[in-house]
This record gives structure tokens, sequence and C-alpha cells, in this order.
């Protein structure tokens, strides 16, 4: 693969792809090129590959960076959001694995989640860190108008794809334990669970972007008191990649140019934010 260091009118995208676990190379990109972008922030988790998908424009970014070197809690999120923005994405499919936390979401279902609840505890949340103070709005922190292309083009492929849910985001790499896991489910009523989507998703708000989440379900959390074999959810792991790398080679042709501002205001988040 080609490798170029980022310069602006020559590196250009409009569909970003964070890929999440599984998903390090999503293949499907023709002509890549390999990135290195700089930014304010320090390094993104990779190079961003850069190249077409039936004719698009499309950066795909491992999320923690190719051969799963970073864990959920040292991942570069700003960098990751700067480095997208930079090369002129404006949409953002955020790929990532989860655990179910009822019996209907199962292993092998995708959903893309409409709500989140935040569990993290120390990371970096912002691009405003003062002289410009804002606060973005998160009562509907994912692009509706990217969601509703991700669901339809999930079940047109056939593809299980629930169409609501609550991402609960705890701080990992631990796993929760069953205590923290009941509660997620009976007491917060989060329908899944992962380590990445914050502050991933605010801070793609606070850039502008359309973002929308791909989760993939691999395994039940331990609230199931359902042992899985590691063989079972690597197996399930790696057909969820395959049926997510079929359905973004269908979804990317679809996406419009620009986000149309009568669906959804990613592009305009910051218009009542700034103090
Ligand atoms: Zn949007």
């Amino acid at each position: 693969m080609v490798f170029q260091v980022f310069k602006p009118g020559r590196h250009e995208a409009e569909i970003g792809v964070i890929g999440g676990s599984g998903l390090y190379d999503p293949g499907i990109i023709e002509e890549p090129v390999e990135v290195k972008v700089y930014t304010p922030y320090g390094e993104p988790s990779d190079y961003v590959i850069v190249g077409r998908v039936k004719g698009r424009r499309v950066a795909f970014l491992p999320r923690h960076g190719r051969g799963h070197r970073i864990p959920p809690h040292r991942i570069n999120y700003r960098a990751n959001i700067w480095a997208l923005k930079m090369l002129g994405v404006k949409w953002v499919i955020a790929v990532s694995a989860v655990g179910s936390l009822r019996w209907d979401y199962k292993p092998g279902d995708f959903v893309v989640p409409d709500q989140f609840i935040d569990m993290t505890k120390k990371r970096d949340y912002t691009f405003f860190e003062g002289g410009t103070v804002a606060h973005v709005s998160m009562a509907d922190p994912f692009c509706e108008h990217l969601r509703k292309y991700l669901i339809e083009t999930g079940r047109e492929l056939g593809i299980t794809v629930h169409d609501r849910g609550t991402y609960i985001c705890i701080e990992g790499p631990r796993f929760s334990t069953r205590a923290e896991s009941r509660i997620w489910k009976d007491v917060f009523k989060a329908d899944i669970i992962g380590m990445t989507l914050v502050p991933e998703v605010n801070l793609a708000c606070e850039a502008q972007l359309c973002y929308a989440t791909l989760a993939m379900v691999t395994d039940y959390d331990v609230w199931a008191e359902k042992p899985v074999t590691a063989e079972e959810v690597a197996r399930v792991m790696a057909e969820n990649v395959e049926k997510a790398k079929k359905l973004l080679y269908a979804v990317i042709p679809k996406l419009p140019s620009e986000p149309d501002k009568e669906y959804c205001s990613c592009c305009e988040s910051l218009k009542y934010a700034v103090i």
C-alpha cells in the first residue's frame, strides 16, 4: 500500500469508518493510500486508509490500531475524530463489538443504538478545554439520518438489525461484575454494553459530524450466567465482521454527498452550544 503524509486537498474523504474489534481493514477500499495525519492531540490510533468504495471517497481508521494494540481507555479519541475531520469527512460510521443485556438482542444481531449512558471515568471528553466554552446537546446523540441508512441497508441484506438501543459505555478494560451487569440491565435499562462509544460520539458531535454506531452483538454480558467458550465468541465475531463489511459496501454508495438538514442538525451542533 502507498504511504503518504496528509496534505490538504490531496487526501480527501466524505465518509469515515471507524473499525472496532475484529475490523482492522475493511478490504473494500480501492486504490488505498495509508495516510499519516498529525493532530494537535497527538497520534490517531493508526494511519488512516483513504481510498474509494464504489466511487465514494472513504477514510478508514481502526479504533484499536491494526493488530489490536490499544485498549479502550488508552485510545486517543480526540486525535481520531480530528484526523477524520481534517480529511473532510461528513459521515462517520462507527463499528463496534458489544455485549447484550437482553435475551432478544442475540449474538450475531446488529443494533443501531439511539441513546447511551456514560459510565467511563477518566477520558478526554472535549475539544473545548477553555477559552471557548461549549456545551453540545446530547439529547439525541446519534445522527438520525445515518441511523436510518444503516438500519434499512442492514435489513435489505437480511441481517437482524435492532433499530433502538441504549449503549452503556464502561471504563474497562475489565468486564463488569455480575452485580454491575444486573444494574446496567435491570436498573439502568441499558440494552448493550461496550467500552469505546464515549467520548468518540460526543467528540464527533463537537466536530459537527454525522455519527452513528453499528453495534455487533458478540455475546450476552455476565448477567445471563451463560458461559461461552472463546471459540464461540471468536466464531460470532468473525461472522459479524463479514456482515459488517457487506453492510458498509452496500450503505456507502447510498449516502448523500451532503447531510440533509431536514433529517438532522449534526452539522450545526455548535450553533447553540458555544457560550
Ligand atoms: Zn446527521
